[in-house]
């Protein structure tokens, strides 16, 4: 309301390109908050939306299933580990790890220990908007303030404090230790996302990390829920993040790139154990049955997305783009402001001491002709992985002139 838009409304957007009203293109550097993959207007995609919409765009999934969905559904149990079998179809990001909490509650209903009814968490975290989901975010970027005695409240422990390549030390996760086996009996799951903390503060941290929690996890036998929203499909340079530590979840949460960032649709999957146990108990279903659950035209989007991804050489598309990453904005490590550089993947940070001018700061990317949206401490970027290597130099380039502008 009170910074009016430094730009045009966008008239259209085609490969890595985003074209305003007034005919200035962007180079885009945000990939649409990760999901725009494979660029904008992708021909593949296209044709998977107006194939689809010319047989069904829409029907309900309540006693009805169809093809798009089930071929989305084999897709997903094909692609994750073995142990993750089944899979809900949701809305969005947010709904996928509402969809996940409650998977974890009626779990332990079911199994008549109705008591684990709290989730443990990491702080700097981010799941979402909604109000199961805004509970598990961090506590201060999360503004819980704002929500007091609202929100559900759930169990805290500090951020993973190693980075990605760190050498181990148990004391990084000392403690969730300790908190998870203190309110074992009131913990239902616990959940993070795996390896990069994305909007709660762009933190990458040691795959090490999961595996021991798993171990932990076990030892307790407490759920633990993975959200790949973010991460999912490629980003991190694994098709997903678990993979950096090998470890399997008991639920995992996708969307985001889920379409190509073609429209909003999300998936949860768990195991047969964890739905067994759902189904075998009371009221005997999963209590979840949303409108536009399994619609086609985004189901049969996803699948063209992931076939497009898979039938591509991703990995060494991301690993270019990393070493680009890398080699580019490491000259913004000099300035006096900037707290941190760190690349991981398709991802690229710049962490600023103090917070960004969000206003003043983005005009100047809009006069530079790309497309990167800063928020608090954070200029980040996550272009789309066809991006060609000149474009993102000029996005790279671009990005540390204005933060020297700034920062130096
Ligand atoms: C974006 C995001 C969400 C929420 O997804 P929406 O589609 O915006 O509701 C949840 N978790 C993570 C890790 C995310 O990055």
């Amino acid at each position: 309301m009170r910074d009016p838009l430094p730009v045009d409304p966008v008239a259209s957007a085609s490969g890595v390109r985003i074209t305003l009203a007034d005919g200035r293109e962007l180079i885009d550097g945000m990939s649409s908050w990760w999901a725009a993959i494979h660029g904008y207007n992708h021909p593949v995609l296209n044709r998977a939306v107006t194939g689809q919409l010319a047989k069904m765009s829409h029907v309900m999934f309540g006693g009805l299933t169809h093809e798009p969905a089930v071929g989305l559904a084999q897709r997903l149990v094909a692609l994750t580990p073995e142990p993750l079998t089944k899979v809900f179809l949701a809305d969005s990001g947010s709904v996928a790890v509402e969809v996940a909490i409650k998977m974890a509650l009626q779990f332990w209903q079911a199994a008549g220990t109705p008591n684990r009814n709290r989730l443990l968490t990491v702080r700097s975290g981010y799941y979402g908007d909604t109000f199961g989901a805004m509970a598990l975010c961090d506590p201060v970027t999360g503004m819980h303030s704002l929500f007091t005695g609202v929100l559900a409240s759930h169990f805290f422990a500090e951020a993973p404090a190693c980075r990605f390549d760190e050498e181990w030390n148990e004391t990084f996760l000392a403690d969730l230790k300790e908190k998870l086996f203190a309110h074992r009996d009131r913990i239902a799951a616990v959940i993070l996302e795996p390896v990069v903390q994305g909007a709660g503060g762009m933190r990458f941290y040691s795959p090490r990390y999961l595996q021991r929690l798993r171990e932990l996890c076990d030892e307790t036998q407490t759920l633990l829920i993975f959200d790949e929203i973010a991460t999912g499909f490629g980003r991190t340079g694994k098709l997903f993040a678990m993979e950096h530590a090998g470890v399997v979840p008991d639920i995992v949460c996708f969307g985001k790139a889920l379409t190509g960032g073609y429209m909003t649709l999300s998936a949860v999957m768990t195991t047969d154990s964890v739905a067994a146990t759902i189904s075998n108990g009371q009221p005997g279903t999963f209590m979840h049955g949303p409108t536009f659950m399994g619609n086609p035209l985004a189901c049969a989007t996803a699948n063209a997305s992931i076939d497009l991804l898979l039938e591509t050489d991703w990995p060494s598309k991301v690993s270019r783009i990393e070493t680009i990453l890398r080699e580019t904005l490491k000259n913004a490590s000099q300035f006096a402001g900037v707290a941190d550089v760190r690349v991981l993947g398709a991802i690229g940070v710049i962490e600023t001491r103090t917070p960004v001018d969000m206003a003043a700061m983005q005009k100047r990317f809009v006069d530079s002709g790309v497309w990167v949206r800063p928020f608090g401490k954070l200029i980040y970027l996550m272009p789309p992985y066809i991006i060609g290597e000149h474009d993102l130099r000029t996005l790279c380039d671009a990005v540390v002139r204005v933060a020297g502008e700034f920062y130096a």
